[in-house]
Formats: C-alpha cells, sequence, structure tokens
C-alpha cells in the first residue's frame, strides 16, 4: 500500500497546525511548526485569501495528513460513509478512526499513527486472536486487539505498554493494561473523535 514518504513536518507547516505525525518529538521545542511557524516554500509568508474550494481543499488534504491515508483511500472511505445512513461526514471520520492503526495509537502502544502503521505492518498486533497486519483494517464493537506473544520481548514494545498504561484511550475503546489489550466498546461518536477537522467542508468538495 502506498504512503506519503517526504517531510512530515512539511505538512503540518502546510495546515498551519499540529498535525503530531512525529510521536515524542511533536510535544517538544523540536517541533518545527513551533520554530518555523509559516506555510513551507519561497512563498510560505505571504498571505493568501482563503477561497470557499481552498478552505474546503485544505481540510480534506488536513484529514488525510492526520490518519496518513492517500486520495484513492481516501475517497473510497469517502464513498462508504455516502452509502450508509447517517451524516455523511461523522461516517468518513467513523471509518477513518476505525483503522487498526489508529485505534493501536489511540489506545497508546504507538507513539504516532505512522509509527502505529509499522508495528501493524510488521504483525505484532492480533486481532481476537489472530494475526493481523493490515494497517486499514476496520475494526468492530467486540474486537480484542493484542501484542502477539512473540513480539512481547521487543524492547519498543515494552517501552509502549508502559506508556499505554498512563495514558486514557477515547470512551469507545477500553485498554486492559495488566494483559496489554485492547477492546472496542462501540463504534466512536463525533465528540469522540478528537481531530481538528471540519468534516462538513470534506463532504462539500466532494459534493461540488
Ligand atoms: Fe508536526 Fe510533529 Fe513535525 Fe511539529 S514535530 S511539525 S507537530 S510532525
Amino acid at each position: 500500500m502506498a504512503r506519503y514518504t517526504g517531510p512530515r513536518c512539511r505538512l503540518c507547516r502546510r495546515e498551519g497546525i499540529k498535525l503530531y505525525l512525529k510521536g515524542d518529538r511533536c510535544y517538544t521545542r523540536r517541533c518545527a511548526l513551533e520554530r518555523r511557524g509559516y506555510a513551507p516554500g519561497q512563498h510560505g509568508h505571504a498571505r493568501k485569501k482563503a477561497t470557499e474550494y481552498g478552505m474546503q481543499l485544505r481540510e480534506k488534504q488536513k484529514a488525510k495528513r492526520i490518519y496518513g491515508v492517500l486520495e484513492a483511500q481516501f475517497r473510497n472511505y469517502f464513498e462508504r460513509a455516502e452509502r450508509q445512513s447517517g451524516i455523511t461526514g461523522e461516517n468518513l471520520l467513523r471509518f477513518l478512526e476505525r483503522r487498526l492503526d489508529n485505534v493501536v495509537y489511540r489506545a497508546g502502544l504507538a507513539a504516532s499513527r505512522s509509527e502505529a502503521r509499522q508495528l501493524v505492518r510488521h504483525g505484532h498486533f492480533t486481532v481476537n486472536g489472530r494475526k493481523v497486519d493490515i494497517p486499514s483494517y476496520l475494526v468492530r464493537p467486540g474486537d480484542v486487539i493484542a501484542i502477539r506473544d512473540r513480539s512481547k520481548n521487543s524492547v519498543r514494545i515494552k517501552e509502549l505498554v508502559e506508556r499505554a498504561a498512563d495514558q486514557r484511550p477515547p470512551a469507545w475503546l477500553s485498554y486492559d493494561a495488566e494483559r496489554a489489550e485492547v477492546r472496542v466498546l462501540a463504534l466512536p461518536t463525533r465528540d469522540q473523535i478528537d481531530v481538528p477537522v471540519q468534516e462538513h467542508l470534506i463532504v462539500e468538495l466532494y459534493s461540488r
């Protein structure tokens, strides 16, 4: 599966907000947005008047970048969201939140979504007892995500398990620190999806 491999801090600078793409570094003064809080490129300092289309586009780019999803897959989530009943924008965010890499990140078992994606790819997790190495796997209520036995001795995994014990996952997930297991209690509601995205602008963009 294709993924963005360019400089990640550049994406935050383009959106003008922290997208927390680099894990712990994002919380330090080494954050590029704190040091250079303007858009990248030759005209980064220029003030541009945002058009309606421009604002819709930026909102879509922001959502894609937060979740590390490229255009084709994002569009696919949108089309599936549109076919569901309910509010399309919320359905879209719900699909993104249900991704296995996001759930691992939300539970605190990775410092960033990109680390979560790599850990999933490398086969460190099981869902309901079966190895799943597909970051885009969509979890369902009742699913239990656990670390594979053979991965439990990894130094990084041990660090992450300790880290997760100090964190609080969103209310639609529960984390058992003893067993290092995440349980999906329900599908997330909009107020449980903590991302700075105005999803209605994305819907408007795709409805043009
Ligand atoms: Fe964004 Fe993190 Fe880079 Fe700061 S350090 S610009 S929050 S990716």
